[in-house]
């Protein structure tokens, strides 16, 4: 599938149309960012590691029931995907407290959580994606009660198979963020499942194999994904 016209730039990936309307072409970048853009940099092979990554769990989520916008891998850096309408509420899945939770609450870092935690953002560059609650989305327009259902719904149930893959493969799933769209009236998992957005912490040492290791320059970034990327594949 031939990409025609790029339609999105974002900071780790680009988005452009197909010959057809339903598909798009998703492109990782080696760029990254964090603490809203204000720290920008480049991780060596990110684009790659990510495409590959993000492609064993999107084809492991679908083997285990989670619909989702994935297609199929098309080289190193893209992946063929369904065009979404993009609901702007990212849902953040808590299993062990980390990064703003352990701010906003003076929680200790590493406190195990006895049931996950849901948390939605507003997704909004200008605003720096602020926490909202299911009565500011469905009032504000975001999305409705019905996409919200059933966006908790998928992300429990992916929490439930993913916590169970990475432990089985070494690795804490600590939290991470998932994005949802519509297609076809069907609600989606879309965007992209890495280290990027994902907190990974080695089961046996606690060390981080994520992006916390760019934002708190903890050296070997890229070293750690690829460590990601040989667990994910086993
Ligand atoms: N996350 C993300 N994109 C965002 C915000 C958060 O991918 O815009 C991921 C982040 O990598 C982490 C989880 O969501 O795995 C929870 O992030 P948190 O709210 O703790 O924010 P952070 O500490 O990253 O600012």
């Amino acid at each position: 599938m031939e990409k025609i016209e790029k339609i999105y730039e974002g900071k780790a990936k680009t988005l452009y149309t197909t010959s057809d309307p339903d598909l798009i072409v998703q492109h990782f970048k080696d760029e990254a960012t964090a603490f809203d853009g204000k720290k920008k940099g480049t991780i060596e092979q990110k684009g790659v590691l990510n495409n590959k990554i993000s492609t064993r769990i999107f084809k492991y989520l679908e083997s285990k029931g989670v619909k989702t916008h994935f297609v199929e891998m098309l080289n190193d850096r893209e992946m063929l995907v369904k065009k979404l309408r993009i609901i702007p509420v990212e849902v953040v899945v808590r299993n062990i407290v980390a990064g703003s939770l352990s701010k906003r609450l003076a929680i200790e870092e590493g406190a195990v959580l006895k049931e996950p935690v849901l948390e939605l953002f507003y997704k909004s560059d200008p605003l720096g994606d602020p926490m909202i609650n299911r009565c500011h989305a469905m009032v504000f327009g975001f999305a409705t009660a019905e996409e919200l259902d059933q966006m908790e719904a998928t992300a429990l149930k992916v929490n439930k198979i993913l916590s169970a893959f990475f432990d089985e493969r070494g690795i804490i799933l600590v939290d991470y963020k998932l994005e949802f769209g519509v297609h076809k009236g069907e609600v989606l998992l879309g965007d992209e499942i890495t280290p990027d957005g994902c907190r990974l912490w080695d089961k046996q040492t606690h060390e981080k194999m994520d992006k916390d290791r760019f934002r708190r320059d903890l050296g070997k970034v890229e070293e750690a994904y690829q460590e990601v990327l040989k667990k994910v594949m086993s």
